[in-house]
């Protein structure tokens, strides 16, 4: 399983399959891509294979230069199409490896809420969490970082948002996470393999960390919101 992310100066959609590619060496069950153009959020899944992925696109295209992309092992919920990642709940996508342990306490907050949920999967709640404080008037990062500070468990985390082509907010818990520098361009992925066409200049976020990124670069924070340097390294990898 694997997670992807590109602000980049080039169509995403290819980009992020062609990553995603590099990360199947992890195992997965389905995979989905989400992109921003023209400010609009839009999202394409599949089960089983890339190309089946790579075959809806070619169908439905996804413009855009600003995406996210997930290969998933499901974990909550059955490899279907409705669980696979991104999730989107309004104007947040989501795409999330690992466990939230706590997802059926904060699932039965957002119930008593009156929201609704269309998935199985623990994922969905990150989603919808983030939405509900975007609708109370929290900026993006601020929705993200208020539902990452109530999440449990061992998780790495990408989301991305309707009407917002130049951000991706990025957090580690527990699952490794990497951020590539390019020229103008920023990247996340699960490991440097991901990233190794595109970039070989990594920053592994680290426990706890998350990561306001966009093309300009990444401003990462720890778990008590404090601005912290991360060494960033030239990575050799044969591609
Ligand atoms: N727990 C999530 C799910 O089942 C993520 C699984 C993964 O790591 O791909 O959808």
């Amino acid at each position: 399983c694997g997670i992807v992310g590109v602000l980049g100066n080039h169509e995403a959609a290819p980009i992020l399959v062609e990553a995603l590619k590099r990360l199947e060496y992890r195992g997965y069950d389905s995979a989905g891509i989400a992109t921003v153009n023209k400010g609009e959020l839009r999202r394409r899944r599949a089960v089983g294979k890339l190309v089946n992925l790579s075959d809806l696109l070619v169908h439905e295209p996804l413009a855009g230069k600003a995406g996210i992309g997930h290969t998933r092992w499901a974990t909550h919920g059955a490899p279907s199409v409705s669980n696979a990642h991104p999730h989107r709940a309004g104007a947040v996508a989501v795409v999330h490896n690992g466990i939230i342990e706590n997802y059926k306490d904060l699932r039965a907050e957002l119930l008593d809420c009156g929201l609704e949920f269309r998935t199985e999967t623990d994922t969905e709640t990150v989603a919808l969490m983030a939405e509900r404080y975007l609708q109370e008037g929290l900026s993006p990062a601020d929705a993200a970082f208020k539902t990452l500070d109530q999440l449990e468990g061992a998780f790495a985390l990408a989301f991305l948002f309707d009407g917002e082509e130049d951000l991706i907010i990025a957090a580690r818990k527990g699952s490794p996470l990497a951020i590539g520098h390019g020229d103008g361009e920023m990247f996340v992925g699960s490991d440097a393999i991901a990233l190794a066409p595109l970039t070989d200049r990594i920053t592994y976020l680290e426990e706890g960390d998350r990561a306001v990124v966009t093309r300009a670069g990444a401003e990462i924070r720890n778990t008590r919101g404090e601005l912290v340097n991360r060494e960033t390294k030239t990575i050799q990898i044969d591609a």
